[in-house]
């Protein structure tokens, strides 16, 4: 078999080529999306349970969101992203974090088996299936093999990642093709899914594209979307690396030696291609715009256009309060805040906001009813209990351990108003540092007996436990150390929720004031750890008080409402790729 024929389907004709270049001409590109035309979305991590795909973190839940926010709206639109055949479980036993692998089968989540498409890795064939399943305007287009490994499966810049950024590229373009689509635009969720347009580049090479050409066309329809701040840390892939997977499945002699001038020192960092490939770029919030520090191949600073994560409010609020803001005028049916809803939040009271709180109170036990806390107690929590929460993925940046720094403060606090104190974040397979903080950080609750009884770490954090501990708490935690936090969308779903925030200055919170919530900010880690008790202590008592808890809620809502909005990120996106 001739694996170069086999897996490449040509461009159906040549007429996307003669209409590129009029519209090169008169500088106008048309890139209308249409059924066969979908925008097109590539993630490595997908978040979407649902559909059988378990991300890692906040990258994978905002492409989830991104696909039912456009599913909602009708946008043609298609995510393509591997389908891991396992996933980890975790769960803690006797102090101990276990982890467990669990099979999954695609076939149990509605995806149809389309075809097989070849790509070449080393020195062989790798067949890769591929699935769809269509949801609305929407798909979600995969490629998977028994082999595939797990979402993140090895150490960034190992063989088998480059083999699955490969998969997805190359694999993802083919399966494209199969299906009889072309991209209207392809977004880039991150770097790891460089291989797609790279695909493209060699496709239109290949089909008669001038070289250069093919450059800017690539380029004009794609849209690298960047979630990391310091390029610094990305992890390298070397030239050897390539010459396995990546030259192979390259039919082009000009994109070969393209690609082959961009290494340094035998080595790459695939941001530096991405940002090359990518006219269009874009970061997740006002401030990770202004301060992701990235630089093209010629040393100069990168620009990113701010457009900040939203949610899928259908998704992640409590029904009865969507159906509140609704019945109240400050969302429209497509979940925009309306023209007036400032002034519309002010119907919002606090008796509203309690009765829809003690509800919600009833969705996290349920969640609860078969995830035991450390103790291996099952909690059920009353009306009248005060929980405060702290729930995102154990990483170094979102410093879990914070509060704990003073335990007996964090206890007086904590106590006045009998409160719990949740936790619950996965630490990432082999992060030992992380590891070993949230053993101390439990070590610490053992030594003192309000909280060895009132704080409860959950094992396993998912979706499910993000949406129950959202629901059901009235305070939540987040402090990553700013400028660490690219957007996040905890928050989003906390504040609304109509739980109060307590947060630094980072990340999409930093879209909106200081004023607008319970701001943690100091010139040193000393103030800042004395301002998070005391932000704490106040967001706590807010509660007692019908006034500043309307005052409070409005303000947040006022603030924020517009940024949680995924409807008005897609539209951000609507507008920037296919302006009018
Ligand atoms: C919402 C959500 C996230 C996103 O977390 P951030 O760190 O706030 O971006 C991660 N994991 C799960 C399970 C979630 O539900």
């Amino acid at each position: 078999m001739d694996g170069q024929e086999y897996f490449y389907h040509p461009l159906e004709n040549i007429e996307d080529v003669d209409l590129f270049y009029d519209a090169v001409e008169r500088n106008h590109l048309t890139k209308a999306i249409s059924p066969e035309r979908p925008y097109t979305y590539w993630t490595i991590e997908l978040y979407d349970q649902q559909n059988g795909i378990r991300g890692g973190g906040g990258l994978g839940v905002l492409a989830a969101d991104t696909r039912r926010v456009a599913e909602k709206m009708g946008v043609p639109f298609a995510l393509i992203t591997p389908f891991y055949p396992s996933e980890t479980k975790q769960s803690l036993q006797d102090g101990e974090i276990i982890e467990n692998h669990i099979p999954v089968d695609y076939k149990k989540f509605g995806y149809k088996f389309i075809d097989k498409v070849n790509i070449k890795c080393s020195g062989a064939i790798c067949s890769l299936d591929v699935i769809e399943k269509r949801l609305g305007s929407t798909r979600i287009i995969s490629v998977t093999e028994p082999n595939f490994g797990e979402l993140y499966s090895g150490l960034s810049g190992s063989d088998h990642r480059l083999y699955q950024e490969v998969s997805l590229g190359f694999g993802g373009y083919a399966a494209l093709k199969l299906l009889g689509l072309k991209p209207a635009i392809m977004q880039l969720n991150e770097v790891a899914t460089f291989f797609a347009a790279l695909a493209r580049l060699d496709e239109l090479t290949r089909n008669g594209m001038d070289f250069y050409e093919a450059v800017v066309y690539t380029r004009k329809h794609t849209l690298y979307t960047n979630h990391t701040l310091v390029q610094a840390a990305e992890a390298e892939f070397k030239y050897s690396q390539f010459e396995k997977f990546v030259f192979p499945n390259l039919k082009s002699p000009a994109v070969k030696k393209w690609l082959s001038d961009k290494f340094t020192d035998g080595s790459i960092k695939l941001s530096t291609v991405t940002i090359e490939i990518a006219e269009l770029r874009s970061g997740v919030s006002k401030l990770h715009t202004r301060v992701a520090n990235y630089r093209d191949i010629a040393g100069n600073k990168v620009k990113f256009k701010a457009i900040t994560n939203g949610i899928d409010m259908d998704k992640w609020v409590f029904p009865e309060i969507m159906d509140e803001y609704k019945r109240i005028g400050v969302l429209d049916n497509l979940n925009l805040p309306s023209a007036d809803f400032t002034e519309k939040l002010e119907l919002l009271d606090s008796d509203t906001i309690r009765q829809l709180k003690l509800s919600g109170r009833e969705v996290l036990n349920k969640t609860l009813k078969n995830r035991p806390d450390q103790n291996g107690q099952i909690l059920s929590f009353r009306d009248s209990d005060f929980i405060v929460d702290f729930k995102r993925r154990f990483v170094d940046y979102k410093r879990p351990e914070m509060p704990f720094k003073d335990p007996v403060r964090l206890r007086n606090i904590l106590e006045s108003r009998n409160a719990h104190y949740i936790i619950a974040g996965r630490v990432h397979p082999g992060d030992h540092i992380m590891y070993n903080k949230l053993k101390s950080l439990l070590e610490t609750c053992k030594h003192d007996d309000y909280l060895r009884e009132h704080v409860h770490y959950i094992a396993d954090y998912d979706e499910n436990l993000a949406y129950g501990l959202s629901c059901g708490s009235n305070v939540s935690i987040n402090v990553p150390v700013v400028g660490c936090e690219a957007c996040g969308t905890s928050w989003m779903k906390d504040v609304a929720n109509l739980n109060l925030l307590v947060s630094t200055h980072d990340g999409g919170v930093a879209d909106g004031p200081m004023s607008a919530y319970f701001c943690v900010n100091g010139g040193n880690e000393d103030e800042e750890l004395d301002m998070l008790y005391q932000q704490l202590e106040d967001a706590i008592s807010t509660w007692d008080n019908d006034f500043d808890l309307e005052y409070m809620t409005r303000k947040q809502l006022t603030a924020f409402l517009p940024v949680i909005s995924g409807t008005r990120m897609m539209n951000d996106y609507l507008q920037y790729l296919f302006p009018k």
